[in-house]
């Protein structure tokens, strides 16, 4: 539970930084990735005109398999800076933000996990990774006689 103190609130800006458990996003196994650290978070509540304006990043290490060539993946995923904002006027002594941050985390999870944007992926014929190496599926299908004639050329 992320939970801010309304009383100090009132009179001073209050950071949050600290450590949920990975169980705190609520993720189901149907995910590409599983969240391997906890859920970290750095952020500073201010009290403005009425309302909990809180900022900062969380952050959690994913690994997964990449959806194009199922090669590993680890990576650092962090938020955008967050910028949220709570009405106090129904809160009696203590806000709690956690739901907020936890959408805001599940937001900054990749839909569809890459090693990198451009990641050629496997090629659908041979199955080799196109990162790695190259193979000659694609010109053989598609190729124009003329260049599959160059490449062969430029082989010998
Ligand atoms: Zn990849
Ligand atoms: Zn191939």
């Amino acid at each position: 539970m992320i939970k801010v103190s309304i009383s100090r609130l009132q009179k001073e800006p209050v950071e949050l930084i600290g450590v949920e458990p990975a169980a705190f996003l609520e993720l189901g196994n149907e995910e590409q990735f599983a969240v391997v650290s906890d859920v970290s978070y750095d952020l500073t509540a201010h009290c403005v005109s009425g309302n909990a304006l809180v900022s900062g990043v969380v952050r959690v290490t994913i690994e997964g398999v990449c959806g194009r060539c199922l090669e590993p993946v680890r990576r650092e995923i962090a938020t955008e800076k967050l910028q949220l904002l709570f009405p106090l006027e129904s809160v009696a002594d203590e806000l709690d933000i956690s739901e907020d941050v936890r959408s805001e985390m599940l937001l900054a999870l990749p839909m569809n996990l890459l090693c990198r944007e451009d990641c050629a992926g496997l090629c659908p014929v041979c199955g080799v990774n196109r990162n790695k190496k190259k193979c000659r599926c694609h010109e053989r299908a598609t190729g124009s006689p003329v260049w599959s004639a160059l490449d062969d050329l430029k082989l010998e």
